[in-house]
């Protein structure tokens, strides 16, 4: 597979295959690189961002605590549309937790005042 290095703003072109058994990664300039080919291979995952509602109004910008599996990325975004905050959090508390069943919790980015 051909892919692009996220790690950095230099942005190598990867290519991942596997060769008897192992992992090769070429195009890497540095080990970040070499280890987000494998794990694109392997797993690939994304930190999610996006906003909630409140019940009375407003939005508080999250983000997922963790990365999490790319294949959950929809799935989260649709929780996360559905849900509506109901009390007030300040930034870096959990605002849902398991989002998606991915074992990770959606944490709020900003302060948001129910009032
Ligand atoms: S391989 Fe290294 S230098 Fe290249 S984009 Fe990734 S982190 Fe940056």
């Amino acid at each position: 597979m051909n892919t692009v290095c996220i790690m950095c703003p230099i942005g190598c072109a990867l290519s991942v295959t596997e060769e008897s058994g192992k992992i090769v990664v070429t195009g890497n300039s540095c080990l970040r690189g070499q280890k987000y080919g494998e794990s694109e291979f392997v797993c690939p995952k994304r930190v999610v961002t996006t906003l909630i509602k409140g019940e009375k109004g407003g939005v508080v910008s999250v983000k997922t605590a963790e990365p999490v599996e790319k294949k959950l990325v929809k799935e989260v975004l649709k929780e996360a549309a559905a849900f509506r905050l109901s009390s007030s959090v300040r930034a870096g508390e959990i605002v849902l937790e398991n989002v998606a069943g991915s074992g990770v919790a959606l944490v709020a980015t900003a302060d948001y005042d129910a009032k």
